[in-house]
């Protein structure tokens, strides 16, 4: 025999039930214990889990029909085996859905401690915020224990009682006798909702829910070496326990705002470095502005072209994970062509026109030998 929820059960419908009525079905019971109806209510979720579980399967023809048929065989136990591979897919799915993976496992203890929900919130820092690290001052919504009821619920000077109808478990047992066989269904005790406990007076500060929600004031330190996507795990900055148990977690989802002067890939840098023709063609020592370092000299070697790209090692981001240290800094080259000049610069320009042989053209012999050091 199986403790297994029938599904018809847990949506409220006849197993003859026509897809309209399962349909209306669903959607009522969805709105009523939406996460969003019942904000903190572990037990509204857990309900509105497996609604959606139950659904999931009822709603769709073949899944019902593979359902009807694995409920037909002969009553014993669903779980002892003996189906296809088409089965422990569809129930394997569906199990982990209704009972968070322990395949028929009864509910929890609803007086047992238990850990509060995780947040994520996003933040966003600047590419030198990533760089260097910061520390930002948050504000987090979140659920905390009422302070005025410790969390029972109950009006001060009052206690919750256990409840008279499950005995404080939250659940009661039905044996059902089908057509299919024998069930023993578990379903959430109707007089308490699953809280195993009963609030003759209810605390004014929380209306017997025993947490508030207060906006929570949070100094984050951002590590150096953040990238977009990073999830950082503040551990007890989510919601409240219940029943004295721990704080849930707070994921902090980093984005970083992209920087015009500098492109990244992981730990490295890009940047452009605009020189003029004589620079290039000369080698020059000049001046690069780096992201964390200030300005840097670099040296420019003589007969530098268009596109080369220059590495400054140890100039790029810190690495957050892996090997210490640091990425490195590559310089874009940009070969300045005045569009004005003054009459002293034509006149050499001129002069220098003539002193210069006309480039080979690209399908010339030659050509990419001369200009190999850009399609390296
Ligand atoms: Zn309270
Ligand atoms: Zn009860």
């Amino acid at each position: 025999m199986s403790i297994l929820e029938d599904l018809y059960q847990i949506l409220g419908v006849a197993r003859d039930a026509s897809p309209a009525e399962i349909k209306k079905a669903y959607r009522q019971l969805a709105r009523q214990y939406h996460p969003d109806a019942n904000p903190g209510d572990k037990e509204a979720e857990e309900r509105f889990k497996k609604i959606n579980a139950a659904y999931s399967v009822l709603s769709d023809p073949e899944k019902r029909a593979r359902y009807d048929q694995f409920g037909s065989a002969d009553g014993s136990d669903p779980f002892g085996g003996g189906f296809g591979g088409d089965f422990g897919d569809l129930f394997g799915d569906l199990f982990s859905q209704v009972f968070g993976g322990g395949m028929g496992r009864r509910q929890a203890d609803p007086n047992a401690p238990r850990r509060g929900a995780d947040l994520e919130m996003s933040l966003r820092v600047s590419l030198l915020e990533a760089a260097n690290g910061v520390t930002h001052t948050l504000e987090v919504p979140r659920w905390e224990t009422c302070g005025t009821c410790s969390g029972s619920g109950a009006k001060a000077g009052t206690s919750p009682e256990t409840c008279a109808t499950c005995g404080g478990r939250g659940q009661v047992e039905q044996v059902q006798r089908t057509l299919f066989g024998q069930f023993v269904s578990v379903t959430v005790c109707p007089n308490c909702q699953g809280r195993g406990k009963t609030i003759r007076e209810k605390c004014s500060d929380c209306g017997g829910r025993g947490q508030v929600r207060r906006k929570h004031k949070l100094e984050v330190k951002v590590p150096a070496g953040v990238e977009r996507g990073t999830r950082l795990r503040i551990t007890g900055a989510g919601e409240a326990g219940v029943n004295g148990g721990p704080q849930g977690d707070l994921f902090l989802l980093i984005d970083v705002e992209p920087s015009k002067d500098f492109d990244r890939d992981g730990a490295d840098l890009h940047t452009r470095l605009l020189l003029t023709y004589p620079q290039a063609v000369l080698g020059a020592e000049v001046e690069l502005a780096t992201l964390i370092d200030g300005v840097e000299k670099v040296e420019v070697p003589a007969g530098t072209a268009h596109g080369q790209v220059l590495k400054i090692r140890g100039k790029g981001m810190p690495r957050l994970r892996g090997p210490r240290g640091r990425g490195d800094l590559y310089a874009h080259v940009l070969i300045d062509i005045p569009s004005r000049l003054t009459d002293r610069q034509r006149e050499l320009i001129t002069e220098l026109a003539g002193e210069m042989e006309t480039p080979v053209g690209a399908g010339e012999p030659g050509f990419f030998e001369k200009f190999k050091k850009l399609f390296d």
